[in-house]
């Protein structure tokens, strides 16, 4: 039975139509949705009896199942979700003093396979349907009170986004849609390792959500050997589709730098990561490596950290050390999943 959480709204019309109903029943389908809450058929009390009933006959409207809370001392939360199939994927509730931001899933697992990454030792498992992906949203909101909702989100959590391309349009398309989420585009941001086809396929869609690039790196060999996708999409491949890329005035790409101790730290990254970045409009994000258990790599210390980011700010970069949300909770992209699977 198809959900309609995450079902487009003109195959619904489609649908509706065939039916004998008016297109507009759709629109009034999803006000009853995303902007009343409303998750049962039998209180959409404008649709009539007959049309209530076959929806109820050919739709459900679930959201993925909340297993387990993990807060952490600094206020966020990990949710462990269970899919319909008993698949488990997490997302991270971060409330902040002047935003509350969701870091939500899109696959379970990721085979981009990144060393630095503990979701790359599960593989990929399966793609998520649009419905799972908006589902963590709303799950997360019905969570909270009013004051508590999500204001920012980001597609940060298991997987690569762009990897599980049609979905995330989707998802992304109901995330802004008047009709459905109404959520800004500049309050989304979709990350990726570099998956050049699929940036340039998503140039063209017109979605304008904010884009991070998960770069790491400043050299080939380093980033061949953390990132693997970057033996198929070199730097210089890379940067060379972003400089295209369709930005809206004022706003800018992030580059998220994941900062491994002793492998992509050094003064000469920050020299090359300025050469890079030339000419392109950027933010820059330092991310010290949230070290778990049996990791391979180790966070850089705070003075290396900060030199780093001096040597960035003196070239007039936007850099920003991020702070680790929840590493007590394992908040680094798909830990908690991995240690209950
Ligand atoms: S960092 Fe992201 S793209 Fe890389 S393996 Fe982990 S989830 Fe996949």
């Amino acid at each position: 039975m198809d959900n309609l959480i995450g079902y487009p709204e003109r195959k619904l019309k489609k649908i509706l139509e065939e039916w004998g109903e008016k297109p507009y029943r759709a629109h009034q389908i999803f006000t009853w949705i995303y902007h009343y809450r409303n998750y049962r058929f039998a209180g959409m009390t404008n649709l009539s009896k007959v049309l209530r009933q076959k929806l109820e006959e050919n739709f459900c409207i679930a959201l993925p199942r909340i297993i387990l809370r993990t807060p952490s001392r600094d206020g966020s939360v990990k949710y462990l979700f269970a899919l319909e199939d008993g698949a488990e994927v997490e997302a991270i509730w971060m409330p902040e003093t002047d935003r509350t931001t969701l870091c939500l899933s899109t696959q379970v697992g990721c085979r981009l396979a990144c060393s630095f990454c503990l979701t790359a030792s599960m593989g990929l498992k399966r793609q998520l349907t649009p419905a799972e992906i908006i589902g963590q949203y709303i799950a997360v909101n019905e969570d909270h009170s009013e004051a508590e909702q999500i204001s920012n989100i980001v597609f940060m959590g298991m997987g690569e986004p762009l990897d599980n391309y049609d979905a995330v349009c989707e998802a992304l398309r109901l995330m802004v849609s008047p009709e459905a989420l109404r959520i800004s585009t500049r309050k989304i941001t979709l990350s990726t390792s570099g998956l050049v086809d699929r940036i340039e396929r998503f140039k063209g869609e017109n979605l304008h959500v904010n884009l991070a690039i998960s770069l790491n790196a400043t050299d080939n060999a380093t980033r061949d050997q953390i990132m693997p996708i970057n033996r198929k999409y070199p730097i210089e491949v890379l940067l060379e589709c972003l400089r295209t890329y369709p930005l809206k005035p004022s706003r800018r790409l992030t580059f998220e730098y994941v900062m491994l101790k002793g492998i992509n730290d050094t003064d000469e990254d920050a020299r090359r990561l300025v050469k890079l970045l030339h000419g392109i409009p950027a933010k820059v994000n330092l991310i010290p490596f949230n070290a778990y258990q049996g990791a391979p790599y180790q966070p850089p210390s705070q003075e290396r950290i900060k030199a780093f980011q001096d040597y960035l700010l003196d070239r007039h970069f936007s850099v920003f050390v991020r702070k680790n949300r929840g590493t007590d909770i394992l908040g680094a992209c798909g830990q908690l999943a991995v240690q209950t699977a």
